[in-house]
């Protein structure tokens, strides 16, 4: 038999699913409507690659949040949405929501020294370690902090287990390891998959907890995801939002060593790296004093920034269910000018995130031009780069209710290589979205696959954590790995490039060899699946069992 024309796979597609209806478990979720033709023939390559190239345009010097980048951007998002005739997102009248940041710049390249006894250890900044503070304080200094290693410095209770043995480690500057603690039992830390205890930034959290002076990471390139000049990007300017208690709560120094040096840190305590490491990813694991102390000071340079979230709204076409939101989410933000590479200082952030802002200015068009029942939200976030920033304020200052809102789709690096058979799915097994997705896929003779590198923590790294965080179901895609007509490597091989040449390098530029059908191809299914959410009777709910569930039950209860 010939491959069946789309056609009959839609017939068939819906035939599945109202079957399925008949028979379908409770958890089953249920599929809503067809999208109708008129919105998904509103999303081609020409209207995307016309946004994205605005986006990743030199003149828009790398989207900053708080720089002339900014006003810029989102002059340009709050013109498209006007054009297309959206609604201003925020009930006061406008597409803005202001978000309240702090800037704050390490000035200087300071050394931090290392002592013990009568020997001492420079290291330099940027090249072997970089460090802030999230202090709003003109001064942040270590002082002799007594250094200990901590492992991987985890308290999960449900995995039994614990880095810190009930050690006292306020004042001290903790060093920790990144990622999980590689164990061979899967049941412990979701095996290949790295859990939120492995995301750095839980790491600094722990710090916090403990009210640790300081705290510095050991950056090794396969545990972290990403080559140390990810991690130098730090240097700049960094921005968290203004909560002063929670801030001055967290420990004074946070950063990052080179593996290098962490060795000769060791060496110089008489200890063994390797050996400690080792011993780190055992249960019987406790904190070790290193005997050798840390001293910096970091002299910073302070600003408050009104940064800005930029929303448009397309009121659902029924009155009945107006008052629900489906909200489709991308970061519009990048790093701005910063230290050259290889000659080149503006970051432009063609991939990360210009594609997926263009795709959200593309499913406002498509949407207009095909109205659901329900509202749909379209919320260009800033600060996502600063730490899921712009959609963390969202999250604790959300323009309508949680309760009222059904869902998020976020997107944060649109494909750029051509037409895949698979769409990558990060945290595939989430939620009962995954259900709308997967039917949606059939319908165009596409298959769901779970994220190909787990042991990254994307679930951790972009803003659909925000909304999962306090219980709205997200979903967030990637792009898939089986690229038709290409060999089976392609696709990994074109991710592994791209993390070690481009990924938060000036050089995330728009490339020749980019072929945005398949971008067209995941936009399509992504507005089939809001489409759906937004006009299906029942809300898709997380799956049992699933860590943000309980949150979703209790803003539901709330609002009742
Ligand atoms: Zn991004």
């Amino acid at each position: 038999m010939t491959a069946p024309s789309t056609g009959f796979r839609r017939a068939l597609g819906i035939l599945t699913i109202i079957l399925a209806g008949a028979c379908r478990p409770a958890e089953q979720a249920p599929a809503g409507g067809d999208v109708p033709s008129a919105g998904l023939a509103a999303i081609d390559t020409a209207g995307l690659m016309a946004h994205i190239r605005v986006l990743a345009h030199d003149s828009l010097l790398g989207r900053a949040p708080g720089s002339l980048g900014e006003d810029r951007t989102v002059a340009y998002l709050e013109s498209q949405f006007r054009a297309l005739g959206l609604a201003p997102g925020n009930p006061d009248g406008s597409y803005i929501q202001k978000v309240p940041l702090v800037g704050i710049t390490v000035q200087g390249a300071p050394a931090m020294t290392f002592r013990k006894g009568g020997t001492s250890r420079a290291l330099t900044w940027r090249d072997d370690y970089v460090a802030w503070t999230k202090h709003v304080a003109e001064r942040a200094s270590l002082d002799n902090s007594e250094l200990v290693f901590v492992g991987y410095g985890v308290e999960a209770p449900e995995f039994q287990w614990d880095d810190i043995k009930g050690a006292d480690l306020a004042g001290k500057t903790l060093v920790m390891l990144v990622n999980d603690p590689p164990l061979a039992d899967t049941a412990r830390f979701g095996g290949a998959r790295m859990t939120y205890y492995g995301r750095w930034t839980y790491k600094y959290e722990q710090g916090m907890k403990h009210k640790a002076a300081g705290v510095l990471i050991v950056h090794e390139t396969q545990p972290a995801g990403y080559p140390f000049a990810v991690v130098q990007g730090k240097t700049a300017e960094q921005f968290d939002l203004v909560t002063p208690d929670k801030n001055m709560s967290r420990s004074a120094v946070e950063g990052w060593i080179t593996l290098d040096q962490a060795k000769a840190l060791f060496a110089m305590a008489g200890q063994d790296f390797d050996a400690l490491k080792a011993k780190a990813a055992t249960p019987e694991f406790a904190p070790v004093s290193l005997g050798v102390t840390a001293s910096v000071t970091l002299t910073n340079t302070l600003r408050t920034v009104d940064s800005r979230n930029v929303a448009a709204v397309l009121p659902g076409s029924d009155p009945a269910r107006a008052g629900e939101y489906l909200i489709y989410s991308a970061h519009w933000d990048h790093f701005g000018v910063g230290e050259p590479v290889n000659g080149d200082s503006i970051y432009n952030g063609a991939l990360d995130n210009a594609t997926g802002t263009a795709g959200l200015l593309v499913l406002a068009k498509a949407f207009k031009a095909a109205p659901p029942p329900r509202s749909i939200l379209f919320l260009a976030v800033t600060a996502e780069e600063q730490g899921l920033l712009g959609s963390a304020y969202y999250a604790v200052a959300p323009l309508y209710p949680l309760a009222k809102t059904v869902a998020n789709i976020n997107m944060d690096g649109l494909n750029q290589w051509g037409p895949t058979r698979d769409l990558t799915v990060i945290g595939l097994g989430a939620s009962e979205l995954d259900d709308v997705a997967s039917a949606a896929a059939a319908e165009v003779g596409r298959t769901l696959r779970p994220d190909p590198e787990p042991e990254k923590g994307y679930y951790y790294r972009s803003d659909h954590f925000n909304f999962a965080k306090v219980g709205v179901p997200a979903f967030y895609a990637g792009d898939g790995v089986d690229y038709i007509g290409k060999d089976p490597q392609y696709g990994m091989q074109k991710r592994e490039a791209y993390v070690a040449d481009d990924y938060h390098k000036p050089q995330d530029e728009i490339k020749p060899d980019w072929i945005m059908t398949g971008a067209v191809d995941d936009l399509k299914l992504l507005m089939t699946i809001g489409y759906r959410v937004a006009t299906v009777a029942r809300w898709p709910e997380w799956r049992p069992g699933n860590e943000f569930r309980a949150a979703r039950e209790a803003s539901l209860a709330a609002s009742r």
